[in-house]
């Protein structure tokens, strides 16, 4: 068994994978632990599913999210009395997971590259900078630019939401307001949103957008740190990626082959949070494995069967609200003014894991039932 890259999804699935006398390797072209460009908010609902402790990676936990919308100017906080958002450098988490995979059996090849893919009917060939491996199974958890992907002839994802993700330090005085809260900007970032997540010694400040070549995220990050306040940073990273948000078409395609995480196009559309998918996503291919016996249409259909009821159908609904979010301001701007209360509680309730936004739409006189149609 391999499994391509040791983010959330691969750590997770080679974790699932192991202590069942597997032959289960880890290949990974950076040595962990690794800088990843992200936010580093893990969500309840993904920190639910892991069976790791990951305590250790949390730099700090957030009981408040805060929905701040701009034009009309509006503000929500919803709080619980667990953490909403758990806050995390990605380096440490990842390796945290990873590490537990590790103590359970896998073989990490940390520093090895996958060059090429080469799927057959009873194993595939993976040609890597250290050499070839055969593997009867491979979960590609190789990210948002797979090259699984495009080995195996997969069409590239078609909804990306690009983000510039900014770790960032102020005078204590200025950063104070920011520790508390996972707070979410609107209607500042055209078709797309900013975010401001309190680490221990820094921010992570960020943007995003829906439109890929469109929006021109440095002056969005520009205008965002005007609007919060804030004036140039005394010490300031700067990263950009792309996040998937559209599962990838063909990904049941490729023989041999379960797709996760990234790879998959998992992403939330509304949140663009992508750790839960990979997560949930790394653990099913998995459970796939193992249930059909690596028998190749039985894990197929096994992998199919479970994304669905778990994953696909949930991103069908996001999909169509995060239309509305971010293709029809004015909409959003409305719903916002008239239940922009209930609208941030539900969505805080989905995130934790409360709730889901297949019960959401399916809940008599919601107003989360305008986004039904694709349930
Ligand atoms: C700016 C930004 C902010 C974000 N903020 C958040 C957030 O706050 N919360 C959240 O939940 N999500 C966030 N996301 C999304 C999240 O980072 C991803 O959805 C998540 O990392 C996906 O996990 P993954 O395991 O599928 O892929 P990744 O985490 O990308 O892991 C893929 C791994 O594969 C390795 N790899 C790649 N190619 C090869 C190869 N050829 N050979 C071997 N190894 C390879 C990589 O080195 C990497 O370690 C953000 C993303 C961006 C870009």
């Amino acid at each position: 068994m391999a499994v391509v890259g040791a983010g959330p999804a691969g750590a997770s699935a080679a974790l699932a994978l192991g202590g069942r006398g597997l032959r289960v390797g880890i290949i990974e072209k950076a040595v962990p632990p690794r800088y990843k460009t992200c936010g580093g908010g893990v969500l309840r609902r993904a920190l639910a599913l892991l069976p790791v402790d990951v305590r250790a990676a949390v730099e700090r936990e957030c009981f408040a999210a805060e929905l701040v919308h701009h034009g009309p100017d509006l503000r929500f906080v919803c709080r619980r009395d667990r953490p909403i958002v758990s806050m995390v450098m990605r380096d440490r988490f990842d390796h945290l997971v990873t590490e537990a995979a590790v103590r359970a059996g896998a073989q990490l090849f940390a520093g090895t590259t996958v060059l090429d893919v080469m799927p057959g009917g009873d194993d595939v060939r993976l040609v890597t900078s250290a050499g070839e491996i055969r593997a009867r199974f491979v979960v590609a958890a190789d990210g948002a630019n797979s090259v699984v992907a495009r080995k195996t002839g997969r069409p590239e994802i078609r909804d990306v939401f690009p983000a510039l993700e900014c770790e960032v330090s102020f005078a204590a005085e200025k950063m104070a307001p920011f520790l508390e809260n996972a707070r979410f900007d609107f209607g500042l970032v055209p078709a797309g949103y900013g975010w401001v997540f309190p680490k221990r010694d820094h921010l992570s400040i960020g943007v995003g957008t829906t439109r890929r070549g469109a929006a021109n995220l440095p002056q969005a990050y520009a205008r965002y740190l005007a609007a919060l306040g804030l004036g140039p940073p005394l010490r300031e990273e700067r990263h950009g990626y792309l996040i998937p948000c559209r599962p990838r078409e063909g990904m049941f395609g490729a023989r041999r082959v379960l797709f996760a995480g990234d790879a998959a196009g998992l992403a939330d559309p509304v949140t663009a949070e992508g750790i839960t998918a990979g997560i949930l996503s790394g653990q099913l291919a998995a459970q796939a494995i193992l249930d059909g016996d690596f028998a190749e249409a039985a894990v197929k259909r096994a992998y199919r069967e479970a994304l669905e009821e778990r994953l696909l159908g949930e991103l069908r609904i996001a999909r169509r609200l995060a239309w509305v979010l971010y293709e029809c301001p004015r909409l959003r701007a409305a719903l916002l003014t008239r239940h922009g209360r209930g609208m941030s509680e539900l969505m805080t309730r989905i995130v934790s894991g409360e709730s889901t936004y297949r019960a959401a739409v399916r809940r008599p006189g919601n107003y989360f039932k305008l986004f039904r149609r694709a349930a």
